[in-house]
């Protein structure tokens, strides 16, 4: 599918039961040959509305974390979520919603041939990972792989949002997906 047909197929569909409750799906936002992509977990209701992904408080932050980095989105950053609907009442997705819609993300992350892929938060390690039961911390500061490209996990931007102390941890994973990017050049 190219970037064009795979947009049409995530705009129409019907594959779980969030499109019932969408305002429109989110598809995905950035520079579409990375080298850097962001997961995310799913639009919340600032999305639904712009089409965007993290657009609100949460976009915010994560979008001043990655110019403190010299990124972009747009520029050198492609940002995705695990789910492109809302989950009504900005629950977390089941694995049932993750799962049907992974087709698209897996295609947005061939199609963008990321040089390194940073999951946000448990939702995005979870699905890229296929680990449950791990923390989200004892899966950081380790270089995984997803696709035949390195990964790296962070804390979610609205969890820092809560969590302020561990907004020092999120900047060490950020300078060390960079030293894995740059390692992996
Ligand atoms: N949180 C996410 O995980 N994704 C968004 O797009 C917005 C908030």
């Amino acid at each position: 599918m190219s970037w064009a047909e795979l947009r049409s197929a995530v705009q129409s569909c019907r594959a779980c039961g969030l499109c019932k409750a969408r305002k429109q799906a989110v598809f995905g936002v950035g520079s579409e040959t990375g080298p850097w992509l962001f997961v995310g977990e799913g639009p919340g209701a600032d999305e639904d509305e712009q089409g965007d992904p993290f657009v609100g408080q949460a976009g915010k932050l994560l979008d001043a974390m990655l110019a403190a980095a010299g990124l972009e989105r747009g520029r050198n950053a492609y940002i995705a979520n695990v789910v492109k609907c809302r989950p009504p009442g900005n629950r977390t997705p089941t694995l049932e919603e993750a799962t049907a819609c992974a087709p698209f993300l897996d295609r947005q992350i061939d199609l963008v041939s990321p040089k390194i892929i940073v999951a946000l938060g448990k939702t995005a390690a979870t699905r890229l990972l296929g680990n449950e039961a791990a923390s989200l911390g004892s899966l950081r500061g380790r270089v995984h792989g997803y696709r035949g490209r390195p990964l790296v996990v962070t804390y979610h931007p609205a969890y820092l949002l809560r969590t302020l102390p561990d907004k020092a941890k999120a900047w060490d994973d950020l300078l060390f997906a960079r030293r894995t990017l740059r390692a992996a050049a």
